[in-house]
């Protein structure tokens, strides 16, 4: 009964029910009146004849046959009855019958009529047989005094029964509308009202995020506008919707393919957003934490939250997971009612990280390279100028150290200063063919001495049909000679180092091995670092200046080949140089 369908029935119902019985009411009390002003007409033209004809015509006792005698005349209808009463209201005379004892009336119209007033009774009145009667007193005035009354009566059943059938009509009438009524209001209300719970069904659809919904418009009143209206509402909606996930989806695609990690918090700590940069960075499957578990979790301190929460600036903090170095932006972002959340952005910094190391340690090995001689060399330069300097052996043994320390040092420069050409890419090689049997029989020829310094033997064994390579010379001789020294310095006396040549998937391979005192395994992968050494001392007796190798690689990539290294500890060592036969680096 809430729908305004049946507000409307209702309202309808209401409205025919009012004016059905307003107008029945009305034309009823009109007909009413109609049909009593009739009566009285016919009643007063009666009394008044009766008056006149009978008794101002006749004495007092002769009023009964006078009376009979004026109602034999005819010249009223016989439905009226009359009797004249005297001033007590005991009937003299009456048409009711035809002899005593004739009736007595004391009702409100002869007590009217007495008084001297015609009166008339619109109540009916009933007699012993109930009968419905309509009554009519009329006063005969003589001498200024009433002295009688003349009393008619006429039979109103046809009245009030025709006044009775009027009204039920209307009753049926008012019955009849209320039904027609409530039929056509239904179908009126449900034809209006249609529309709108169609409308009603598309907007909770709408609202449901079922975007393509229209409703049919029917006609151009203001439901039809409001269709209308909801139809370009709906559309522009759609588009609107579509618009934003558009939008939505490439700012996902975005954030799911940047390489730096994005995590969004809401104010309660929520996980808002997450891409997968961030899970991998994080080294996680799911972000299954709150902001403050998060923190907790990655070691950054719940302070951070608090300090965020109180000054709401962007802070950077960085952090280890595992092996990486991660740095997290948080910054705090804020909507119309205040703080909103946070967003943090990781970035991997574990290479910058790496190389920061390692230029720091870079600078600190160079400098503690550098300081071991120039403090040897200031030594003996203050003991020379203390007075060494007159015992010319001494001075000469001094200054030789000196000579040496410098030498060292400038080795030491030689090297760094190779080391950063190779950095800064200042290297040009300078590439040609390169038979490597021929070339490596030279070279191994040009250090038998140094082998023969140490008893070692030195032997290079050629390959049949050689090894020819696009390699710049100097630079292969620089590498070939780094090695051979190598080897000739870690291994003892009477040792032997053996050079030959293989070619195998595409390079020519340079082996280089020692039977010398060979390398830990934990130190293997290491040697080919700038300043590593596995003994300090020992290199740095020999002259080493722990950038040998570390030249080497570089040589090799800039050739587009490698080094490996093979070795036992206590056994020997095999270097092997890969030279890519046509210059071009091999997948
Ligand atoms: P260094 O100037 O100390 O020789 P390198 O870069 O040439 O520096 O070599 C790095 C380290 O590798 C050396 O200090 C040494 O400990 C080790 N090494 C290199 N070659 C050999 C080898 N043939 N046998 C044993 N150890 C070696």
């Amino acid at each position: 009964m809430r729908t305004i369908k049946w507000k409307l029935v209702a309202m309808y119902l209401g409205l025919v029910f009012l004016v059905m019985i307003v107008s029945g009411s009305f034309i009823l009390l009109r007909y009413q009146n109609n049909e009593m002003e009739k009566a009285r007409d016919q009643l007063e033209v009666y009394a008044q004849m009766v008056s006149e004809q009978v008794v101002l015509n006749y004495d007092e006792s002769s009023f009964q046959s006078g009376l009979i005698q004026f109602a034999r005349s005819g010249s009223t209808t016989g439905q009226i009855q009359g009797s004249i009463l005297d001033r007590t209201g005991a009937t003299l005379a009456t048409t009711v019958t035809s002899r005593p004892p004739y009736p007595q009336y004391k009702n409100s119209v002869v007590i009217g009529a007495m008084a001297g007033t015609a009166t008339f009774s619109r109540r009916q009145i009933t007699d012993d047989s109930g009968t419905p009667f309509l009554a009519y007193g009329y006063p005969v005035t003589i001498n200024e005094e009433t002295a009688y009354v003349v009393y008619a009566q006429m039979d109103a059943s046809s009245i009030f029964d025709s006044i009775a059938q009027t009204r039920s009509t209307i009753f049926v009438s008012v019955g009849i509308a209320l039904l027609i009524t409530a039929v056509m209001g239904y179908v009126f209300a449900k034809n209006l009202t249609n529309p709108i719970v169609a409308l009603t069904g598309r907007a909770k659809e709408l609202a449901r995020g079922k975007l393509n919904q229209s409703v049919r418009v029917y006609s151009h009143d203001e439901i039809g506008q409001l269709s209308e209206s909801f139809n370009y509402m709906a559309r522009e909606l759609s588009r609107t919707v579509s618009d934003i996930t558009k939008e939505k989806s490439k700012l996902e695609v975005i954030l799911h393919n940047m390489t730096d990690g994005v995590l969004s918090f809401d104010l309660d700590g929520q996980v808002l957003q997450c891409n997968s940069a961030s899970l991998a960075m994080l080294g996680i499957e799911k972000a299954d934490f709150t902001f403050k578990e998060f923190l907790e979790k990655f070691g950054l301190g719940i302070g951070l939250y608090v300090e965020l929460l109180e000054h709401p600036q962007t802070r950077k903090e960085d952090f280890w997971v595992g092996e990486k170095y991660l740095t997290a932006a948080f910054s705090p972002y804020a909507g119309e009612g205040g703080l909103d959340g946070v967003v943090v952005v990781l970035q991997d910094n574990t290479e910058q990280k790496k190389l920061d190391d390692m230029r720091k340690e870079f600078v600190a090995n160079v400098s503690h390279e550098l300081r071991t001689p120039l403090t040897t060399v200031k030594s003996y330069a203050e003991t020379l100028l203390d007075g060494a300097m007159e015992d010319p052996e001494i001075a000469r043994d001094f200054l030789g150290i000196i000579n040496n320390e410098a030498d060292r040092m400038s080795f030491l420069v030689r090297d760094l200063l190779q080391l950063s050409r190779f950095d800064n890419k200042q290297i040009v090689l300078q590439k040609r063919e390169v038979s490597l049997n021929e070339f490596l029989e030279e070279t191994v020829r040009q250090n038998k001495i140094h082998a023969s310094n140490k008893q070692q033997t030195l032997l290079f064994r050629s390959y049949p049909g050689d090894v020819v390579i696009q390699a710049d010379p100097d630079r292969l001789g620089q590498v070939v000679n780094n090695v051979l020294t190598n080897a000739f310095k870690y291994s003892g006396e009477g040792a032997s180092i053996t050079v030959w040549l293989e070619e195998e998937d595409g390079y020519g391979k340079i082996f280089v091995k020692d039977t010398g005192m060979g390398i830990a395994k934990e130190d293997l992968d290491r040697i080919f670092e700038r300043f590593y050494r596995v003994d300090k001392a020992r290199s740095r007796a020999m002259g080493g200046t722990g950038l040998g190798l570390a030249i080497v690689k570089e040589i090799m990539e800039a050739h587009q080949g490698k080094i490996t290294v093979e070795s036992q500890l206590g056994v020997g060592t095999t270097m092997v140089l890969w030279f890519p036969i046509d210059g071009k680096k091999k997948v």
